[in-house]
């Protein structure tokens, strides 16, 4: 009975990505799909709690701080160090960054990883699943995470992460962390309710601030660096493809703003290379570094700065000229 299984399987799909199935001779594959839109469309209508929770400025706080550690996870831990490898650290770490980064709702490490990964080798040539040059601007902010093409984690693109069962799970059922930290911020509110009243918040409005607003707010955030840091900012070196260096997206995202200076090394950790391009990012993996939690950050070598000094000397000489 293919009518039942069909929806069927798409759900198991959703519940388990690691059995998603490869259908490249569907006509739809590469178009957007509606299961797919679930999660966003969930995501998105949790916010409209605004309207009936009521406000506290516990539960504002709450959000922001949520807003600042999930950023900081996707880009020190799922961009920087899963996707680029730009520093090191223990097993166990990797595994603490790997939750973390899950936290944020934008699917597993090694998806997220793989997809990067694919990103950098095809920049805004056809097979990048995200260039607003290619595919438009729509559908690299947004759309592309909705095409069944674009679902599956290709293993072979992160061997280096698929060795480790860990990673592996949290790949396969990437909605138990999110649903956990949802559950945490109902039961947080609830006991604040309880036991400190004062601080005017409960579960739902704690649910709805700290987990749908911030989730919402930090994924369009991300999305930013897909969409406008490949179309809106300035062009420091002549990379292959379109990105930008954009300071309002470096520090919303705490410093991959930065990405056309990324773009052109991103094997560093660092990637607003001078200091006044803003990159909290590195500065708390600095932090980290001197705690011992992570080791043998990668700078910038000597000759990209020298090559991004002579741009900024050339650029002034024909504005002179
Ligand atoms: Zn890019
Ligand atoms: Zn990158």
């Amino acid at each position: 009975m293919p009518s039942i299984a069909r929806p069927f399987r798409r759900i198991i799909e959703l519940l388990d990505s690691h059995r998603f199935q490869q259908n490249p001779a569907d006509p739809n594959w590469t178009r957007s799909d509606p299961v797919r839109w679930i999660p966003y469309i969930i995501l998105h209508a949790g916010c409209l709690g605004l309207i009936w929770v009521g406000f506290s400025w516990t539960a504002l706080l709450v959000a922001a701080f949520l807003y600042v550690v999930r950023m900081f996870a996707i880009t020190g831990f799922y961009h920087r160090f899963f996707s680029h490898r730009t520093f090191r650290t223990s097993r166990f770490g990797q595994f603490i960054f790997a939750v973390w980064g899950n936290t944020a709702a934008q699917r597993g490490p090694l998806w997220w990883a793989a997809q990067h990964r694919k990103h950098h080798s095809h920049s805004d040539e056809p097979e990048d699943a995200h260039s607003p040059l290619q595919h438009g601007l729509y559908w690299s902010h947004f759309g592309w995470l909705t095409a069944r093409s674009n679902m599956p984690t290709d293993l072979h693109l992160v061997p280096d992460l698929a060795k480790y069962p860990e990673l592996v799970f949290l790949d396969r059922f990437d909605w138990i962390v999110p649903i956990l930290l949802g559950g945490f911020l109902y039961g947080l509110g609830e006991l604040l309710a309880l036991t400190a009243p004062g601080l005017a918040t409960n579960g739902w409005q704690m649910l709805v601030y700290g987990f749908f607003v911030s989730t919402v707010v930090l994924f369009h955030a991300t999305c930013l660096v897909n969409s406008l840091a490949h179309t809106m900012g300035t062009r420091r070196f002549e990379t292959k493809d379109d990105s930008r260096n954009n300071l309002f997206i470096a520090i919303v995202t705490m410093g991959e703003g930065w990405h056309n200076n990324h773009h052109r090394y991103p094997a560093s950790a660092r990637q607003g290379f001078y200091w006044w391009e803003i990159d909290v990012t590195y500065y708390l993996l600095k932090a980290m570094q001197r705690v011992g939690l992570v080791w043998d950050i990668k700078p910038v070598p000597l000759k990209v700065l020298e090559d991004a000094k002579e741009r900024h000397r050339d650029k002034a000489v024909a504005r002179a000229a």
